[in-house]
């Protein structure tokens, strides 16, 4: 815990946290020193790890990497972190994110940007570390934490996983408790752990899952022994190559990455083979409606009157307005226009009921596929991380960087980013690994061959 809290004091250049919690971690060090002495010690007893500022966390101000969150410091502990410390896990501080958690970057954070440890070879541009979990990756790559916690809504895990050469998992939806994180898409939102290795992720993901009666979503399923399954091999398993990941402008260095990544299962006895599925192109545009919804719906409560930040104004809606215009950025405002859009009277039908109907059809091309294949094999993302100033002015192909996570994310599936080797300009890149629901276990198996 010292040497993380020092490694964070001397890069604090990276803006990987928004608040540190260096004292408290080190009491609970001690603490937790105490117990390993005792033999009472907790699976997680004094591993240092970093939250996501989009957890709620006693005491501890969580900002969801908003303004309109500025100052807000919640009285209760969300269940996920809850579980951690009850594990015996000793928080470093909360880690930064795009505003949230809306964002592939980690560009849109009203505490400024994060900037990845990784500099691509000859070239002295500052990268990003991808989002939004881009603090908790940051931290993780550079040292500054041994695991974190990350949310994923549309991929928000495995990006910034793939982009700073980390695990990243997301799990099944309804594993992970969400009560007491910050909602941005209720539908689709999960917690996961990000970590250096397959089995660290598997630790953290032991602890942190479970049923929670505070969060109806929870599923009342009893949590695995993940750890046991990370050594399991692949032997016999079947390895479902989609074809609809692999566009005609795929980068050949991605294309390149995946087939070697088959090879690896294949050469530790696994057998690859080929499936469609064939609602994947429509996956990106209803992400986009299903989405900004939820948040629109979600991001009603910051009214300026229950939690942070509120402007004054001549009357209540002139409150409410100043309060939000000052409160939110120009990507959540977009979300928010977006969602009040497609859930209007006359727009419904078009937009949001269709996007639930083809939302049903791509979990249906999963459901299919599983019935020939025991997992599934693709990039993780369309390219390695890039430089903090790539032009930002179009939200669509900053969008673009989802194609290949939201797909998982609408169908509520296990999916899991495993660092898999480098770009040609020595970055790293990761690759997807999807399961049937609830079987983390085989993600993990295989992505253990792949690491
Ligand atoms: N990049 C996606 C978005 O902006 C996903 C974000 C997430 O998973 N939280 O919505």
């Amino acid at each position: 815990v010292a040497a993380h809290v020092q490694a964070m004091e001397r890069h604090r250049g990276l803006n990987a946290y928004i608040t540190e919690t260096a004292e408290a971690a080190l009491a609970a060090a001690e603490a937790a020193d105490q117990v390993l002495a005792d033999g009472s010690a907790g699976p997680l007893a004094g591993i240092p790890l970093a939250i996501k500022d989009l957890f709620c966390t006693e005491g501890v101000e969580t900002t969801a990497g908003s303004h309109i969150l500025e100052g807000f410091v919640p009285p209760y502990e969300s269940t996920v972190s809850a579980n951690l410390k009850a594990a015996g896990a000793v928080f470093l501080g909360k880690t930064n994110l795009d505003e949230f958690a809306m964002g592939s970057s980690n560009l849109t954070s009203y505490y400024g940007s994060v900037t990845s440890p990784w500099r691509a070879q000859g070239s002295e541009l500052d990268l990003v570390p991808g989002g939004s979990s881009g603090g908790s990756a940051a931290a993780v790559a550079a040292r500054l934490a041994l695991g974190a916690t990350g949310t994923d809504t549309g991929g928000s895990i495995r990006q910034p996983a793939s982009f700073c050469g980390l695990v990243g998992l997301k799990p099944t939806y309804g594993r992970c408790s969400r009560w007491g994180i910050v909602a941005f898409a209720s539908s689709l939102d999960q917690a996961g752990p990000m970590t250096r290795s397959v089995m660290d992720a598997a630790l953290m993901l032991g602890a942190m899952a479970g049923h929670d009666p505070k969060d109806a979503t929870s599923a009342p399923r009893p949590v695995p022994d993940f750890a046991a399954a990370v050594g399991r091999g692949v032997k016999g398993l079947k390895v479902g190559v989609p074809r609809e990941y692999r566009p005609d402008g795929l980068s050949p260095e991605i294309t390149a990455l995946w087939d070697q990544g088959l090879a690896w299962l294949k050469a530790a006895g696994a057998e690859p083979v080929e499936i469609s599925l064939p609602h994947t192109d429509h996956a990106l545009a209803t992400y986009y409606v299903v989405a900004p919804a939820e948040a629109s719906s979600n991001l009603a409560r910051y009214d300026g009157v229950r939690f942070g930040l509120r402007v004054e104004g001549s009357d209540l809606n002139e409150m409410y307005r100043k309060t939000r215009a000052a409160g939110f950025g120009r990507e959540v405002q977009r979300r928010v226009l977006i969602g009040t859009y497609v859930l209007s009277a006359g727009y419904y039908d078009a937009y949001y009921l269709k996007a639930q109907k083809v939302r049903r059809l791509i979990a249906d091309d999963f459901h299919n596929a599983f019935k020939e294949v025991d997992v599934i094999l693709t990039p993780t993302a369309p390219s390695a991380a890039f430089p903090k100033n790539a032009p930002q002015d179009d939200p669509v192909t900053m969008y673009l960087n989802d194609v290949f996570t939201v797909p998982t994310s609408l169908a509520g599936l296990p999916g899991m980013s495993v660092p898999a080797g480098l770009s040609g300009e020595g970055l790293p890149l990761g690759l997807q690994l999807i399961g049937r629901p609830f079987d983390e276990e085989t993600v993990l198996a295989a992505g253990r061959v792949l690491e």
